[in-house]
């Protein structure tokens, strides 16, 4: 497997070096050289296979090359051992619940491939490596809990003191095993800027192996691609064309079922939501694309003024406004609507849906007055249960907390204070992970 950089096609990386990098170096993105189509008797007979079937199937595809069959079946069945359930809420209104993983949002199925797949890659270079990584709050729950417990990798977090919701708080910082948490006394950009600094330190990697996990990192990206083959095929009995809807930040997500398509899933549409940071529903639009500063909302992960993973959509079609438009619709809702749509599906329904996926079920609502004739599925991204304050404000009620989320509240923090100075991280690294 082969990938290049976005801003040049002639700069090529391996796999190992893909995932190990994260970013080329001339700051494009990387992507698969080659997207194989799968058989077309693999899609027709995928009611008979079962998720991880189906995530070897597609592994086996990109990675067959460089990764042996029993070591895939092992690294999909480590990372996904949750399932992707379609629940219907009517005929042609379905619900692909993302959030049965350790975090419970769908980051999870990225955070958990990805380790997986560098504890192979190190496993074969006997080597061990630390994941630095700064977090704002929802991230680095999941690549916390995604590399829980991987063999040959430590972990250290980095938040800002007193800016995490308690819960997040929690997720960081009970773990233990090889997750170390690190409360800094400043902001998201101080915990940022450490960690930049340790990359650029060459004194402090001579002696410690260093990596990222940041969210554009290929490996997060391709077994999101799974789900969707997994809730195509709960839905294929009912033989109505399918739309995706996607409630979208970085566009991550979406993307991932734009491989989906081109791996040879049969997707009719793409319909893109967002709230109202709207870059990408105005491109679709206009054929303009105007990054700005990104404006808070109810639906905060998907507070993204510059979406990163644009740079993919446009690679794969070209750079061309018009095929981009046939595949994908986009729309975009304010606050106030979310909240409507919450108690909407709520009292329609009887569903409880976060304030991402209402986002979601708003643009199928409007799409499908386009196009009648396809039945939609709308992305569950995250439990609602994450976002207790606004369901419960918004829905007059007090919400039922899954056991997951309440043993965690009773768990004990265990983190580290530090000042935002880089003498200290790196005393702090190398009084924990040097070697020699
Ligand atoms: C990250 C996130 C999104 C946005 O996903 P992208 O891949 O960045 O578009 C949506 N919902 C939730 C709950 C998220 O955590």
């Amino acid at each position: 497997m082969i990938l290049y950089s976005t801003k040049d096609r002639t700069h090529r990386a391996t796999l190992e070096e893909a995932v190990f990098r994260g970013l080329p170096p001339d700051n494009g993105l990387y992507m698969p050289e080659r997207i194989p189509e799968l058989p077309a008797a693999f899609i027709e007979h995928l009611p008979e296979y079962s998720f991880q079937e189906i995530a070897e199937t597609v592994s086996k595809a990109l990675f067959g090359e460089v990764i042996p069959e029993d070591d895939i079946r092992h690294i999909t069945g480590r990372a996904l051992d949750f399932p992707a359930p379609v629940v219907s809420l009517d005929e042609d209104t379905h619900v692909l619940e993302l959030w049965h993983g350790p975090s419970l949002a769908f980051k999870d199925f990225g955070a958990r491939f990805m380790a997986a797949l560098m504890s192979w890659f190190l496993k074969k270079r006997n080597q061990e490596t630390v994941i630095l990584v700064a977090t704002s709050g929802d991230t680095g729950g999941a690549v916390a809990a995604g590399f829980y417990d991987t063999p040959g990798i430590h972990v250290v977090i980095l938040y800002p003191s007193g800016k995490v919701s308690p819960l997040q708080e929690k997720q960081l910082t009970t773990l233990g095993k090889n997750i170390r948490a690190l409360e800094i006394e400043g902001t998201f950009d101080d915990c940022q800027a450490l960690v930049k600094q340790a990359f650029l330190d060459v004194s402090l990697r001579r002696h410690i192996a260093l990596s990222s996990a940041n969210s554009i990192n290929i490996a997060r990206l391709i077994p999101q691609s799974f789900y969707y083959f997994e809730a195509f095929k709960q839905l294929m009995p009912l033989k109505k064309p399918v739309a995706f809807v996607v409630p979208s930040g970085n566009f991550g997500n979406l993307t991932a079922g734009l491989f989906a398509k081109r791996m040879g899933l049969p997707v009719a549409h793409f319909v893109a939501a967002t709230n109202v940071n709207d870059v990408v529903p105005e491109y679709l639009a206009t054929g303009k694309f105007r990054p700005r500063p990104s404006i808070p909302t109810l639906s905060n992960a998907m507070d993204v003024g510059n979406p990163s993973n644009f740079q993919r959509m446009l690679d794969l079609y070209g750079s061309t406004w018009n095929n981009l438009r046939n595949e994908i619709s986009g729309y975009a809702f304010d606050d106030a609507q979310t909240r409507q749509a919450i108690r909407a599906i709520h009292d329609q329904y009887g569903y409880l849906m976060d304030p991402h996926g209402a986002v979601g079920f708003l643009a199928w609502q409007a799409f499908r007055q386009t196009r009648p004739e396809l039945q939609g599925i709308i992305l569950e991204t995250a439990h609602p249960a994450k976002f207790l304050e606004t369901m419960e404000s918004t829905l007059g009620r007090k919400i039922a907390i899954p056991e997951r989320l309440a043993r965690l509240a009773r768990k004990e923090k265990k983190s580290t204070l530090l000042p935002p100075d880089y003498e200290q991280f790196k005393a702090w690294l190398e009084a924990h992970y040097k070697k020699d």
